[in-house]
């Protein structure tokens, strides 16, 4: 796997540094790939010192082609940078695939997967239902190998939401999801907790010789059992994070018809020194964005509150408002004399907000 990536990332940089050499040729994009490619087979891949391409999977090259070709495209419709030359400390990832739709693998509900023109591997995850596929991508995180692949298939929407009536949902640091009829989600770990493995794991190695390309000193082989360690601490976290997003986002989108949610002003928490770096670790962002993509597959109505209105320091019981520091944790109203947790105040306001709102996606 790791010389297959190796792969497609020199033939990436033969093509971008090919393409460098013809750019102001008068060809279009297409065509100026096109006749790489044909360099590459025909040239390249003969000469004595490029016999190694011939060991490996030459859908690898093919696919990595068409890749780059695809990133010129992306370029030249301004959706993204000019391509830039890959590097072995981006990651590893190749693509490979069978040559057409016809040839496609038949993927059996088993333990191993039949890649085309690499073979048959183990999974630590059994594939859940038989299905098709024609495209592969693998790809690395720590010390694990990943594969990729699209199938054809339809997903059927839940016919009714056990839950009709709209629910608020707000959104903190202490409890992750505070929703309006009660229900919360606790985050799996906490952001301290996040930090301390990895802290006390480069605490530990703070000796080694870390390497410094700067000043040409190479890292020690302990300290590059030390970045593995420190890799599979991280993936192992964001793992976690991930996994709780997707089931918390699905779970409410298959359980509520209706939605209240703030439209966050992250700019302005991040302005806030201590709330910084809790915020840019919870995926607030990406709740939200779940939420939206979400609705659509199961017939949820998603309402995003414009983010002036002033939910946490509103009073639910009788609207009065009062200032709500951020320490405060149960808010006291000085009107009605109620009190109750602080974010759940909140996501009850939200809910009633359910309709006054421009934004909204369904
Ligand atoms: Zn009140």
């Amino acid at each position: 796997m790791a010389r297959h990536s190796g792969y497609a990332r020199f033939c990436y940089n033969f093509a971008l540094s090919l393409y460098l050499g013809v750019k102001d040729l008068d060809a279009s994009s297409s065509k100026k790939v096109a006749a790489i490619e044909r360099v590459f087979t025909n040239h390249v891949k003969k000469l004595p010192q490029y016999q190694w391409t011939n060991t490996l999977s030459s859908r690898v090259y093919k696919t990595t082609f068409r890749h780059f070709g695809a990133a010129l495209s992306r370029f030249f419709e301004g959706k993204s940078c000019f391509p830039k030359f890959k590097r072995k400390k981006d990651g590893d990832s190749f693509t490979v695939d069978a040559a057409d739709w016809n040839h496609s693998i038949l993927l059996k509900p088993q333990k191993s997967i039949k890649i085309p023109t690499l073979g048959t591997f183990r999974l630590k995850e059994a594939i859940p239902f038989p299905c098709m596929s024609q495209t592969f991508t693998i790809s690395r995180t720590a010390d694990k190998w990943y594969v990729s692949f699209t199938i054809k298939a339809q997903k059927i929407p839940p016919l009714f939401h056990p839950v009709v009536e709209t629910v608020g949902i707000d959104l903190g640091v202490s409890t992750f999801a505070t929703l309006s009829d009660g229900n919360y989600y606790e985050s799996p770990q906490t952001l301290k907790k996040a930090k301390t493995k990895p802290s006390k794991e480069q605490w530990r190695n703070r000796h080694k010789q870390l390497g410094n390309r700067k000043l040409g000193v190479k890292a020690s082989n302990n300290a590059r059992k030390h970045y593995q360690r420190l890799a599979k601490i991280h993936a192992h976290s964001a793992n976690q994070r991930r996994d709780f997003l997707q089931k918390t986002t699905t779970e409410i989108s298959q359980k509520y018809a209706s939605i209240c949610i703030e439209d966050l002003n992250v700019s302005g928490m991040l302005a806030n020194h201590k709330l910084a770096s809790a915020i840019c670790d919870c995926g607030f962002y990406e709740f939200r964005r779940q939420l939206e993509y979400k609705s659509v597959m199961y017939g949820t109505k998603v309402e995003v509150v414009d983010r002036w209105y002033p939910s946490s320091k509103t009073c639910s019981s009788c609207g009065h408002i009062q200032a709500m520091p951020l320490s405060e944790r149960v808010f006291n109203c000085q009107h009605c004399g109620i009190a109750m947790n602080r974010d759940l105040n909140a996501a009850i306001n939200l809910a009633r907000q359910s309709g006054m709102s421009k934004t909204s996606s369904v």
